[in-house]
Order: structure tokens, then C-alpha cells, then sequence
């Protein structure tokens, strides 16, 4: 017999599907794993319990951001106002180009400290410093999937074959589906290295059974670029590279046509949806509405903050749909339930997880409550849409990830959230100057 931990018993609980259950509960393992969800009254009697939690509210499945560069923080707003291009060269790179590990250690407590506080539980990174990112989330109790990064200006002499032997290591390091950390492999994009660059490591990663990472038809551009080098399109140059065999996450998709989109629905890839950061920088706006009707599985993320300028996953909750609805000037092209699944169930396909974003029996108990008692909940009829159009972050009050509390009552109960603020204002500073 499975032993119960914990029971939270909240107001409502929010299910798969937009699926309510007044007096709701959750019934969390030693494991950290759900054992059980539903109403109180229909869970194992309070004897068999551990400990039983009072705690209201709604909960809910934490959110999942699908694609992220969190160390980043310590480059916020940098070079805002420019396109993508010479915001990389001129803003960016030079910055990061200076970063410790120490810094980006420091970095990704802040930035995971930021998504904890908002109820964001996982988050997909894209990033370097590996040992520094695995540190930084064992101390903030968040989960990440660690994408480490391929970029060609860091080959020597264009060769991929010592990076791939470092992805390797780190995957063998760090990749644990029974913790909270797993590992993929992220080359930069299909412009940044060559096709056959990008193949190498996806066949590597296909063999590893890793998630592939990359960023795709972000800007126009980009896309014009990829046109006149290879007179083919990104998505069909990596599937013509046997890239998309594997699994796949593929980040931004703002220019994919219907081509493209079909090619990845084809290979069950996955698009992270960016769209904060894709306004920000001038890109465009990825049609959502259609990768879904393609059959494409689609995952919000936030991107770096350097482009958005914050980690808080509920803005592009509420900005998707409107969004959609805009664009396509249609109050009905994507509901609130269809949103939510984007932020949970969706994002965690996207990055390789199938234990989170549901609050269920065996997945994990990455929970978040949210304060039922603020004037944005009321009068409460349509309680999914409030949760949608009219809940944020502020209302995030308690998380527990693996059935860890790691946020309690708005505080991080893992760091000192002042020292974190402290060093990266220190550190931020000082690679501004360097530049
Ligand atoms: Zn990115």
C-alpha cells in the first residue's frame, strides 16, 4: 500500500481540461508523486494521512515554462529597442561574453526564485554553465530540464565533436527522470550552424533518447536567410537532415508556413510559444491557432528575460488568446481551458516530461495554490476564465514542487531572496561596465 505523506485540501482543484472539483484534494506520496486527486470526501480516511493540509484555495498543476534562457537575468532589458540580429551583437553576446559561472549560478537562482514566486514550476533552458544551472535549482527546489547550448562561434574550427563528448557527460551527469533535473540537447538554430552540424547532434541526442532543443523561424530575416543559403525552408532542411526523428522542441515558429508546420506535426515536434518575446523584439506573431489545427503540440514559454523583460508565464497565459482572437478576429479561436493546457499539459510534452503540468496519480506533485479570496475571483461563476483572463501571478500564494513546499504564503522557504537580489544587481552592473 502506498503511503501518503501530505493531503492539501483546497477549495477547488483545477484538472486536465479545465475539469473543477469543489473540495478538492491531493494526496501526495514520500515520493513526491500524487497518489491520489479528487474530492476529500472520496480519498483514503485521514487516519491513513501522514499529514492533512488545510490550505483552500485553488490548486492547480504548477506551470511549465517551455522555453527559457534564465541566467539571463543578469542581462534584463539589455539593448531593448533593437531587432534580434544586433541585439544578439551588440547587446547581448558581449554582456554574457564576460559571465562566470558564479554569475550565471547567481542568475538562475534569481530567475528560478522569479518563476517559483509566480507559480512556474519546471522551465526549459537553453543556456550554458551547466554545473552552475543544476546547483543554482537545487538550492531554489524548482525543476528544469537542462538544454545545454551549441553555438558556432564556441567551435573550434567549426568542429561539433567536442561539444557533442560534453553533452554526453552531461546527460550521463545530470539527466535523472526520477529527480528534478533531466537533459537535452540544444543547438542554436538552423542559421547559426550548418545542417550537417545540427544533424550530428541530433542523431547523438536520438541515440541518448535526449529532448533536441533548437530555436526556429524567429524572425523574417531569418527565414530569408535560410531561403537564399539553402533554397529550402529551416523546417525542411532539418527534416531533410533526419533532424526531426527524434524528439523535438523547436522555439518561436513565428514565419512557419503550412509546409513547415506539417512537417513538424508530421514528426510529433514541439513549438514553444513566445509571443511576449516575440512582440518585444519586432518579430511578429507565431499563428498558435493554426500549429494546433496542423496538429502541431504547443507549450508557452517566456523566453530570456533580456527579450521579455520578466519570467512571469502568466502574461503569455493571458496573451495568447487574445492574441489568437485578435489576429484572427475571432472571440472563439482559443477558450480558456485550451490556454491553461498550453501552460501545462502542452509545455511539459513539449519538453519532455510526462510526470508534470496534471495534477494526477503518479505524476508529480508540483502544485501551486492561487488565492481564491481577491476581487479578481469574484463573483466566481466562471471560475477557469477568471483564472485565464483576470488571475496573474499575484495570486500565486503557496508551491510545492515533488510535494516539497519551496513557496510559502508569497516567501521562498529555500533562499535568501534579498542576498539573490543583492548579488545579481552586483553582478549585473559589473557586466554592463565590461561591455
Ligand atoms: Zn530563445
Amino acid at each position: 500500500m502506498t503511503v501518503i505523506a501530505q493531503r492539501l485540501v483546497g477549495e477547488v482543484l483545477l484538472l486536465t481540461g479545465g475539469q473543477l472539483v469543489p473540495g478538492g484534494a491531493v494526496d501526495i506520496g514520500t515520493d513526491g508523486r500524487i497518489v491520489a486527486v479528487g474530492p476529500e470526501s472520496g480519498l483514503a480516511p485521514p487516519e491513513r494521512v501522514g499529514s492533512v493540509d488545510r490550505v483552500g484555495g485553488l490548486l492547480m498543476p504548477g506551470l511549465v515554462n517551455a522555453h527559457a534562457h534564465t541566467p539571463m537575468t543578469l542581462v534584463r532589458s539589455a539593448g531593448d529597442g533593437m531587432p534580434l540580429e544586433t541585439w544578439l551583437t551588440d547587446a547581448i553576446w558581449p554582456r554574457e561574453g564576460h559571465m562566470t559561472p558564479d554569475d550565471a549560478k547567481w542568475g538562475m537562482m534569481l530567475g528560478s526564485t522569479e518563476m517559483l514566486l509566480a507559480g512556474v514550476t519546471t522551465s526549459c533552458e537553453m543556456y550554458f554553465f551547466e554545473d552552475a544551472m543544476v546547483e543554482a535549482v537545487r538550492r531554489t527546489g524548482g525543476r528544469l530540464v537542462m538544454t545545454p547550448g551549441v553555438v558556432s562561434a564556441l567551435l573550434p574550427n567549426g568542429d561539433v565533436e567536442p561539444r557533442i563528448t560534453e553533452l554526453d557527460e552531461l546527460f550521463s551527469r545530470y539527466h535523472d527522470p526520477s529527480g528534478r533535473v533531466t537533459v537535452g540537447f540544444a543547438p542554436h538554430s538552423p542559421y547559426d550552424l550548418t545542417p550537417e552540424q545540427v544533424a550530428k547532434i541530433a542523431r547523438q541526442a536520438q541515440a541518448v533518447g535526449a529532448l533536441l532543443h533548437i530555436h526556429l523561424e524567429e524572425t523574417e530575416a531569418e527565414r530569408a536567410l535560410v531561403l537564399a543559403r539553402h533554397g529550402c525552408t529551416a523546417t525542411q532542411l532539418l527534416a531533410d537532415h533526419g533532424v526531426l526523428e527524434g524528439q523535438v522542441l523547436a522555439a518561436h515558429g513565428v514565419w512557419l508556413d503550412a509546409n513547415d508546420q506539417r512537417l513538424l506535426a508530421e514528426a510529433g515536434a514541439s513549438v514553444a510559444h513566445c509571443p511576449i518575446s516575440n512582440l518585444k523584439l519586432g518579430s511578429g506573431i507565431a499563428p498558435v491557432v493554426d500549429f494546433l489545427s496542423a496538429g502541431v503540440n504547443v507549450g508557452l514559454g517566456t523566453d530570456g528575460v533580456a527579450s521579455n523583460d520578466n519570467l512571469d508565464l502568466w502574461e503569455e497565459v493571458k496573451l495568447t488568446p487574445l492574441l489568437a482572437r485578435g489576429s484572427r478576429r475571432d472571440p472563439a479561436a482559443m477558450d480558456a481551458a485550451a490556454t491553461l493546457t498550453l501552460a501545462t499539459t502542452g509545455a511539459a510534452r513539449a519538453v519532455g516530461l510526462d510526470s508534470v503540468g496534471d495534477l494526477r496519480p503518479g505524476a508529480w506533485a508540483d502544485v501551486i495554490r492561487i488565492d481564491l479570496d481577491q476581487p479578481q475571483f469574484a463573483p466566481g461563476i466562471d471560475l477557469l476564465t477568471h483564472v485565464v483572463f483576470a488571475g496573474s501571478s499575484r495570486h500565486v500564494t503557496d508551491v510545492w514542487v515533488a510535494g516539497h513546499r519551496v513557496v510559502s504564503d508569497r516567501m521562498s522557504t529555500m533562499v535568501d531572496l534579498d542576498e539573490v537580489v543583492a548579488q545579481c544587481r552586483t553582478r549585473g552592473r559589473r557586466l554592463a561596465l565590461a561591455n
